[in-house]
């Protein structure tokens, strides 16, 4: 405690300010858990920042997790590398172990969006028995449809600003210099995983392992079409539409 306390006396008052805004405006809000479920590139992440800054949610995303335990080398990042690499899914325990943590932040309090979690039936059971002790549940899973043809396009033109999980695309929404993050002025990259090649073995993932959690929820009466082929805008629409009934 001594040392966030410390902490925060090296932060500016005007960012003290606006933090100190953000909560006062979230506190009104109303909890949400959602789970953002689709294949590679249907645009969860494009979507989360928006509800995220709507709805005071915080953005769980296990992929940009993984790949910042890849980075930095961490035992965990090491154990997910060469299925990472492969596209194919890293085992349960580690995704439902950082998830659990994660969960735990203050920036969690209203509730979360997870992006990419869970992947597999077994991730959606250990997910509901985490729930269950802190005596919460899933609210809306929102289902990012899309033809597998449109995705190859939108996975190879993919750039992220790593640090802040900014996404562009060379086409459907390119930064104002190319290869260059709008807000920071930092190097975009491409995903190692984001080839044409890997993206078959990610799609045969999520055909095989991930379409079984849509119907474990679809079950429990939980699940929103969301049309992803749509452009942006019109995809954003439509997740305020099913946010807010
Ligand atoms: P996911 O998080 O589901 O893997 P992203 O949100 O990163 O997908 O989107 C994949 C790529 O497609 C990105 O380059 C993004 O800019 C672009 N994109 C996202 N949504 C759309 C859309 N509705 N239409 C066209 N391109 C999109
Ligand atoms: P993503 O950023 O969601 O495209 O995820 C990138 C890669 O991280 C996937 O291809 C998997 O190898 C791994 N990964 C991310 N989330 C999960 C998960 N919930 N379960 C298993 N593997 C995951």
């Amino acid at each position: 405690m001594a040392g966030s306390a410390a902490n925060l006396e090296d932060i500016h008052s005007v960012d003290l300010m606006t933090e100190l805004l953000r909560r006062m405006k979230c506190s009104t809000k109303p909890d949400k858990r959602l789970i953002l479920v689709g294949p590679p590139g249907s645009g969860k992440g494009t979507q989360s920042p928006i509800i995220k800054e709507e709805y005071c949610l915080c953005h769980l995303a296990t992929g940009d997790m993984l790949r910042a335990a890849v980075a930095a080398k961490t035992p965990l990042g090491i154990k997910a590398k060469e299925a990472m690499d492969k596209g194919q899914l890293v085992s349960d325990d580690l995704v439902v172990g950082i998830i659990d943590e994660a969960m735990k932040k203050p920036s969690c309090q209203k509730g979360f969006i997870l992006d990419g979690f869970p992947r597999t039936v077994v991730q959606a059971e250990k997910l509901d028995e985490m729930l269950k002790k802190q005596g919460t549940k899933i609210d809306k899973v929102l289902n990012f449809a899309i033809n597998d043809s449109l995705l190859e396009e939108r996975i190879t033109g993919r750039w992220v600003h790593p640090s802040s999980g900014r996404t562009y695309h060379t086409k459907y929404e390119p930064p104002r210099v190319p290869g260059v993050d709008d807000v920071t002025g930092e190097p975009l990259i491409q995903r190692k995983d984001d080839t044409a090649e890997v993206l078959k073995s990610r799609l045969e993932a999520f055909h095989r392992q991930t379409e079984p959690v849509i119907d474990y929820y679809v079950k429990k009466g939980i699940v929103a079409l969301i049309p992803a082929e749509k452009p942006p805008k019109e995809v954003t629409t439509e997740v305020q539409k099913v946010l807010s009934s």
